[in-house]
């Protein structure tokens, strides 16, 4: 059963603070306040001896899982809070300093509802009632047991009326955290319906909706960076604009509908062809550009030819003979230029490549260093 957990990076100290344990160790001292007053005012049954046995082995445990805490031991929990073990503690020590009360014995039990307020938002709704229902029925079981042992120290008829008050807020404190774990499934549920909306939006932010490569905006964004980091560590990258020959008359001689099967299965070779950092967008239309990192020149245009040759063997369900081909511009990036005059460069090429006959890879000029 997973309870809510802190997060395993969080600092020893800050986990210690937004923990239970700390909260358990205040209800500790206030235990010991009442149980003390209690036996002060003789209504502890089994004198002062038992008295501090019972308290040394009380604080024995809470002092055990605060030792947890600061050892950073409850990380290798899967719930790192411990709430559930530390609410158990808690509630034992409480029902086994309320068998040796007598008379006063409510006013140990209500500090029960302490014990149970971090559970309400922190436990699973079973757990929440499975230690309501231990506190409850081992309430009655002292009770019981008292006027079994000790008849002369317990008055029956206050003391079942005192547990059925017990009982009924207890059931009322059940009720309210029912609700609020049904809250919280609800709100764990919308937050991960939202994060998958999110990452959604993310995804049709930087992605062209027909091909699923790259947006022009998005290529720019990674260019922007890899044009950075290839200045700083005086690395090769490769620019290279594509763009499909005569598709005008592939929509005007198919329809639409195989223009965008064209594009959809050309793109589909794009990510084939391409691994690692290196990565295709669709700039508009017809036009797209792949990006090689840490490549130069020639194994740009090596790279460029064999899409080019590989395209002219791609066939198209819907139209089957029909054959495609492509102009590629390459250019491969001078330090001193900007990522304009990069593209402006490559453009160039894919233009010569247009006007010197189409199905071609040309180089570009060089860039200035
Ligand atoms: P060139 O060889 O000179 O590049 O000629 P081209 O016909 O490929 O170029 P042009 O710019 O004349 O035509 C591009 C065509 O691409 C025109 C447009 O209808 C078509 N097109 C643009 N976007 C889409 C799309 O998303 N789907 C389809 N099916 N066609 C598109
Ligand atoms: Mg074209
Ligand atoms: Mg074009």
């Amino acid at each position: 059963m997973v309870e809510q957990t802190l997060h395993p990076q969080e600092p020893v100290s800050q986990s210690l603070v937004r923990s239970p344990v700390l909260g358990s160790l205040v209800g500790a001292v206030a235990h010991t306040a009442v149980c003390w007053l209690a036996l002060q005012l003789d209504f502890f049954r089994g004198g002062e001896d038992l008295f501090y046995q019972i308290i040394a082995l009380v604080w024995v445990g809470y002092l055990a899982f605060a030792g947890c805490f600061a050892l950073g031991v409850n990380r290798s929990f899967k719930d790192t809070s411990m709430t559930v073990p530390i609410m158990l503690w808690a509630t034992f020590s409480l029902l086994l300093t309320a068998y040796f009360i007598d008379q006063v014995r409510l006013c140990v039990m209500v500090m029960f509802f302490a014990i149970l307020q971090p559970g309400v938002f922190r436990l699973r709704f079973p757990s929440f009632l499975l230690i309501s229902g231990v506190c409850v029925g081992f309430y009655g079981v002292i009770i019981w047991r008292v006027s079994v042992h000790h008849p002369e120290a317990i008055d029956m008829t206050a003391e079942l009326i005192q547990w059925a008050a017990f009982t009924l807020i207890t059931a009322g404190v059940v009720m309210v955290a029912a609700e609020i774990s049904s809250i919280r499934t609800q709100l764990a549920r919308r937050n991960g319906q939202l994060a998958g909306i999110v990452e959604r939006i993310q995804e049709m932010a930087i992605r062209d909706e027909l091909t699923g490569l790259y947006n022009r905006r998005h290529a720019v964004e990674r260019m922007i960076k890899i044009r950075e980091m290839a200045k700083r560590n005086a690395l090769d990258f490769v620019v290279a604009y594509v763009d499909l020959d005569f598709f005008k008359k592939v929509n005007d001689a198919h329809g639409h509908h195989v223009g965008d099967e064209v594009l959809k299965m050309f793109s589909a070779l794009l990510k084939e062809k391409l691994s690692g950092r290196d990565f295709a967008a669709r700039l508009g239309g017809e036009e797209f550009l792949v990006v090689l990192v840490k490549s130069d020149l020639a194994q740009g245009m090596g790279v460029a030819d064999e899409l080019r040759e590989a395209v002219t063997e791609l066939r198209f369900p819907s139209a089957p003979d029909l054959r495609i081909s492509t102009s590629v511009g390459v250019a491969q990036f001078s330090r001193s230029e900007s990522l304009d005059q990069l593209l402006a460069r490559a453009d160039d090429a894919l233009y010569r490549a247009k006007q010197t006959g189409r199905n071609k890879v040309c180089a570009a000029t060089e860039g200035s260093e």
